[in-house]
């Protein structure tokens, strides 16, 4: 058999990575090669999406924003898992937004606006707001913070929005399950993630589910879904709220290379190929710090690993502010240890000056 990849990123590259034990062949399309090329079996470009399509037996995604023609090729020929249902949600926060809304799961309060001065004069209404772009957004980008409060007046691009209320949240966190085609779910542990200007920073697990778990599988269920789910939540005084789901493997499950029974990676490709899911069993407290805008060097890496227990992931793209270039994995025996090796990861990659980076 034959799995399809679209996106040649580093979320492919751990997919590959971590199922070829399994004995399946692995197919990867791009319109530029990422870090997965060089392991892929075969590598398309843009032009050869029905080769592509046509030369896998089952297409799977491992980010939302990929070439939308081999996307509508691969649902076409009824290859594409998950299916296009959960794409179509996410490549448009509006419809995202107002799914969670219409399917009665607790989110933030949001309006729909179809211009930079809607968007701006809907966002009074919440005060405090953040103005998120309906389309092409990842890691912060094509948000707009706004506080009344603080200054009267704003520019923002033209552009559709969801203006979604600031929540004043105690911490995010996320949870992520597989589902496989009969419906059967399981979950990894919640994790604690701390996000800085929009991008995720560090990740721990476990954590307290708060009724979490519960919300991601009515979610999973509603989506008739099918691969490995992940589900950002905003927590506050013990309740979780939706911030929004991702349908793949997710950077805050990184952890589970080295803490987990089994990896979200290969969750993901034997919920999508058919085969049994394992059930996860974190056997260490566990966590990631991810390396962003920061060029890795032998003196960077001697450092990062000399905390005992860390394990780097370098994904040998092009360096650039605010981009995520790589992560390190860290086990510990106790929670509290893991926040400290966590601590002193963060604080030998960014030192002081963490904004320089982002
Ligand atoms: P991702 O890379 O996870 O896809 P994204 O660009 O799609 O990120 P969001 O997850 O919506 O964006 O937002 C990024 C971060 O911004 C959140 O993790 C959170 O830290 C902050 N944020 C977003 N919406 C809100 C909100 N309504 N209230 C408070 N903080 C928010
Ligand atoms: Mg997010």
């Amino acid at each position: 058999m034959r799995i399809g990849i679209l996106g040649s990123g580093q979320l492919g590259f751990m997919m590959i990575l971590e199922s070829r034990n399994l004995g399946y062949e692995f197919a990867t399309f791009d319109i530029q090669p990422g870090p997965s090329r060089a392991i892929s079996d075969a590598y398309f470009g843009p032009g050869s999406e029905k080769d592509f399509v046509d030369s896998c037996d089952i297409v799977t995604f491992e980010f939302e924003h990929v070439s939308e023609t081999a996307l509508m090729l691969a649902n076409q020929e009824e290859k594409l898992v998950p299916g296009i249902r959960s794409v179509d949600l996410k490549r448009d926060r509006l419809r995202e937004k107002t799914f969670l809304r219409e399917g009665e799961f607790p989110i933030a309060d949001f309006e729909p606006a179809y211009s930079a001065e809607e968007a701006l004069r809907k966002s009074r209404r919440f005060g405090r707001s953040i103005l998120k772009m309906t389309t092409g957004g990842y890691d912060g980008k094509g948000q707009f913070r706004v506080d009344w409060g603080k200054s009267s007046s704003y520019e923002v691009p033209d552009a559709s929005y969801v203006v979604e209320e600031l929540v004043d949240f105690d911490h995010e966190a996320s949870l992520i399950l597989a589902r496989d085609s009969s419906g059967k779910k399981v979950s990894f542990e919640p994790a604690i993630n701390v996000n800085h200007r929009g991008i995720l920073l560090t990740s721990s697990t476990p954590a307290k589910d708060h009724g979490m778990g519960q919300i991601a599988g009515k979610l999973a269920d509603r989506l008739d879904y099918r691969g490995v789910l992940a589900v950002e939540f905003f927590v506050k005084d013990g309740v979780p709220i939706v911030n929004e789901f991702a349908p793949r493997v997710h950077n805050s499950g990184h952890h589970t290379l080295h803490g987990s029974s089994v990896s979200q990676f290969e969750q993901h490709i034997r919920a999508i190929a058919g085969l049994p899911l394992i059930k996860p069993k974190l056997f260490q407290p566990s966590g990631i710090v991810n390396i962003i805008g920061r060029e890795m060097n032998d003196h960077l890496r001697r450092k990062i690993l000399s905390v005992e227990g860390t394990r780097l992931y370098w994904y040998g793209k092009e360096p650039r502010r605010a981009r995520k270039l790589g992560h390190v994995n860290i086990i510990a025996d106790t929670g509290e240890e893991l926040e400290k090796k966590i601590g002193a990861v963060k604080d030998i990659i960014y030192g002081k000056n963490i904004d320089d980076y982002f």
